[in-house]
């Protein structure tokens, strides 16, 4: 894994993550309003409950105290009693127990809610903005509007449901032209913000934290396994680059004799399977004694850079192969017949003859120039490699004998 891989994958866990984090946080947000929205409907839905015995009972009697005062908006009969020993009752119809409820709810609970009228008899009764569009929404049909919102500039969770005329509310409401099922106002439940904004932080903190210990446990593992590959590829480059040294000759880049008897050795037992023809070309520079005494050794070894250099480029096929053979002599082995592997050391011997490196002490050329001696073999069971080494090195000597610069044929 290379550094600028490790970095993207770590970027991506962490992206990754971070959606992962900020689902989560959208679910718990949903799942608070959800949970918001059950409770004020089971809140609605008990006061209907307590609303409903009430009116079954046509209002309840209470002592009358100074939380509990006649309600002057309620005008029936006997709306008043004073017991045989004196105590004074007055009659509590839904709509006042609704309020004193309301009341005791908001100092114990927190939980504020607000029962509106669209023809409110009490004033304190009027529906706030949001409640009035409430109450349109439900002349249209809508059974219930939630959402937040604020009530006395601090915000609220808000949930308001119809309140219907039902056959209790007749009992006294008859001659208000109150009919059945009518939609005469609605019930809001307004939770706190606060309480359900708590609720969420804490699931909040609570996924951060679980979230940044995954992060850095899995930033951990990525980065213990990138330093363990990256130990792994040194002790692998470190062995590539031995195994290279031993196989390749340091002056020319060539592969060396080692590599190059034990390719041969491979070429010829796939060439002695299939029967085809395999050749080889022993090559080696004229005169280079006379060269390096002349120029010095170090031009001795640009030479053979240079010589080696151009060999090189005509062999790209992977069953071809030049080497540095030792001295200033190369070989070749090419899965090819006689006559292919006399025209491929033609073109050898042409190439470096047109390099036109000066030789100032060669006895056939003003620049240097190799012999190359070439040899070709089916292969046989009766036979070993070492047959076609020495044909190609018979064929070299007779190049030589017969003037260099030029490719000599093993004659049998
Ligand atoms: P011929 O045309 O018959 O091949 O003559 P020659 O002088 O090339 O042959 P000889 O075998 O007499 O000499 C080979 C010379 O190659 C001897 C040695 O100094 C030189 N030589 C061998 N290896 C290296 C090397 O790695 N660097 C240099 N600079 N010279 C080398
Ligand atoms: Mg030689
Ligand atoms: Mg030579």
């Amino acid at each position: 894994m290379r550094r600028i891989t490790f970095l993207v994958y770590a970027v991506l866990w962490l992206m990754l993550l971070s959606l992962n984090l900020y689902q989560q946080v959208m679910d718990t947000k949903q799942y608070a309003q959800n949970i918001a929205t059950r409770q004020a409907e089971m809140f609605f839905d008990h006061i209907i409950l307590v609303r409903k015995w009430n009116a079954s009972h046509g209002g309840v009697y209470v002592p009358v105290d100074a939380g509990t005062q006649p309600n002057p908006y309620l005008k029936v009969p006997n709306r008043d009693l004073e017991t045989k020993e004196g105590v004074k009752l007055t009659l509590v119809n839904p709509a006042y127990m609704t309020r004193q409820l309301a009341e005791m709810s908001q100092s114990q609970t927190g939980i504020n809610f607000h029962i509106t009228s669209t023809e409110p008899l009490r004033p304190e009764n009027k529906p706030d903005h949001w409640e009035a569009q409430a109450l349109a929404a439900f002349q249209k049909g809508l059974k219930s509007v939630s959402g937040s919102g604020e009530i006395d500039g601090k915000p609220f969770y808000r949930y308001m449901a119809p309140l219907l005329v039902e056959a209790e509310c007749l009992k006294c409401h008859d001659q208000d032209g109150y009919k059945l099922g009518d939609v005469r106002g609605g019930v809001s439940v307004n939770i706190p913000a606060a309480t359900l904004e708590s609720f969420v932080n804490e699931r909040v903190d609570h996924l951060v934290i679980t979230h940044t210990i995954v992060a850095l446990i899995g930033l951990i593992v990525l980065l213990l396994s990138y330093l363990a590959q990256a130990r792994l590829s040194k002790r692998l480059d470190k062995a590539q680059s031995r195994l290279q040294l031993a196989y390749l000759d340091s002056l020319t880049l060539l592969p060396n004799r080692r590599y190059y008897d034990a390719f041969v050795k491979r070429e010829w037992k796939r060439a002695l399977r299939h029967q085809y023809p395999l050749s080889m070309i022993m090559i080696d520079i004229d005169f280079f004694k006379s060269y390096n005494d002349n120029l010095g050794h170090l031009e001795g070894d640009q030479c053979l850079r240079q010589v080696a250099r151009t060999l090189k480029r005509f062999f790209r096929r992977p069953g071809d192969l030049i080497a540095r053979y030792g001295g200033e002599e190369f070989c070749v082995v090419a899965a090819c017949d006689a006559e292919q592997i006399w025209v491929l050391a033609e073109i050898l011997r042409k190439a470096v003859e047109n390099m036109r490196m000066p030789h100032p002490d060669s006895k056939i050329s003003e620049f240097v120039t190799i012999s190359l001696g070439v040899a070709t073999i089916i292969p046989g069971h009766d036979q070993a490699f070492d047959g076609l080494l020495y044909r190609a090195d018979q064929a070299l000597y007779d190049a030589k004998a017969s003037g260099r610069n030029r490719v000599g044929r093993y004659r049998e």
